[in-house]
């Protein structure tokens, strides 16, 4: 089957060599009036070499690629992309006695912009960030079947969610197959969590911080702890298991913190306590109270335009928990804003300790797990970044 041509201008196949995933709107040279959003298409050089297949949107990114190679977009194609993304989890060995939680398929990291897969215990949770994507959900949902077998127990889709105002009024979430009563229960490194994929931020959990949560973990003992932007309570379990004198979670959200407290009671019992508050005031005055504050907060920029806010953010945060921690202390601060790189992050918190007039020392980099996979070829897919601070 042959798809509507696009062609670049002269120059623009440069960025295909090195297999980036995006085409954006000025590389054009020629394309059909008639394209809709998500209409696949080929996309050909100006000398009408033919460079790729993938998917059209209305907007600065133009075509994502789903293929390099000239092929028909069907049942096989997607049966291969999510078996090969599930051959490559395996790999990594993530599910097992201790860990029945992973993602499963990471959008361009896994050859497919724009798809989210996150796997809870055989519950699967969908989320189409594209129009182009959302239209293949069903040979989405037979590819999963294939590959995950009997494990698999059901898949909900979320698109409605992750769809651009555009489209989220026109689809509905749901179950695509089977069904799960309200909430699924997983294993994280042995620790118990519930998971609300329906009301829950994003896919219910923040999968992409299970290594630095152990971390974590392994300089919590008898250390007081605070877990600023907590969420449901990810890093304050994995403290609590290894032996903090106290945990505080904070989270903004009321539900978050409510959640939180249900995941404290499901796993060995610790002091723990949480606070549905603004991390800001919370940690006001806070002063010389914390042996280690973790600051995970969500992605204060979302584009290219809140970069420089987002960076005066991440920098009032740090400076306020670098002054306000003990004497040793530890602050695992990390930001998961794609546009705001490593080193633009790494000088962010070096001058925030200046401002603080505190001396640290950087005992870790951090990143996202393997099951967040980043490419040569789409080094924007590197978003999670993050820094264990020592505090004099
Ligand atoms: N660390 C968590 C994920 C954090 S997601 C985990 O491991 O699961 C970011 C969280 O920050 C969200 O739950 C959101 O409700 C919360 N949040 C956003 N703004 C906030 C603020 N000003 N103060 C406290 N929490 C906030």
């Amino acid at each position: 089957m042959s798809y509507p041509q696009i062609i670049l201008h002269k120059g623009k196949e440069i960025s295909f060599q090195r297999q980036h995933p995006w085409v954006f709107s000025g590389a054009i040279a020629k394309k059909d009036n008639h394209l809709n959003d998500g209409d696949l298409v080929e996309v050909f050089s100006s000398k009408l070499d033919y460079l790729a297949t993938g998917y059209y949107a209305n907007g600065s990114i133009a075509v994502r690629i789903i293929s390099f190679k000239q092929q028909t977009i069907d049942h096989q194609f997607w049966h291969e992309k999510i078996s090969k993304a599930y051959q490559y989890r395996l790999l990594l060995n993530l599910i097992n006695e201790n860990t029945n939680v992973m993602r499963l398929f990471f959008g361009e990291g896994d050859g497919v912009p724009g798809l989210i897969i996150d796997y809870y215990n055989g519950h699967v949770v969908l989320q189409a960030h594209t129009y182009g994507v959302y239209l293949h959900k069903d040979m989405i949902v037979e590819a999963l079947k294939s590959a995950l077998g009997n494990q698999l127990k059901s898949i909900y889709d979320k698109s409605a969610e992750s769809l651009s105002k555009h489209f989220s009024g026109t689809v509905q979430n749901g179950f695509l197959f089977g069904h799960a009563s309200g909430y699924i229960l997983v294993k994280e490194y042995g620790h118990v969590f519930k998971i609300d994929f329906v009301n829950g931020q994003k896919t219910g959990f923040f999968i992409d911080q299970r290594e630095n949560r152990k971390l974590l973990g392994s300089y919590s003992k008898g250390k007081n702890v605070l877990n600023t932007f907590s969420y449901t309570g990810g890093f304050s379990i994995y403290a609590g298991a290894q032996g903090a004198n106290t945990v505080h979670s904070v989270d903004a959200s009321e539900s978050a913190i409510a959640l939180c407290n249900e995941n404290v009671a499901l796993n060995p019992p610790f002091e723990h306590e949480g606070f549905a508050v603004d991390t800001f005031e919370f940690l006001k005055d806070k002063k010389d109270v914390y042996d280690i504050i973790i600051l995970d907060p969500p992605a204060f920029a979302k584009s290219r335009d809140s970069k420089h806010n987002a960076v005066m953010g991440y920098k009032r945060l740090n400076v306020l928990a670098l002054k306000q921690i003990k004497k040793n202390g530890l602050i695992f601060t990390f930001s998961c804003s794609g546009v705001v790189d490593k080193f633009l992050f790494y000088n962010t918190i070096t001058s925030a300790a200046i401002e603080s007039g505190r001396n640290i020392k950087i005992l870790h980099y951090l990143n996202q797990p393997a099951d967040h996979p980043v490419t040569p070829y789409f080094p924007e897919g590197e978003y999670l970044k993050g820094m264990v601070l020592w505090v004099e």
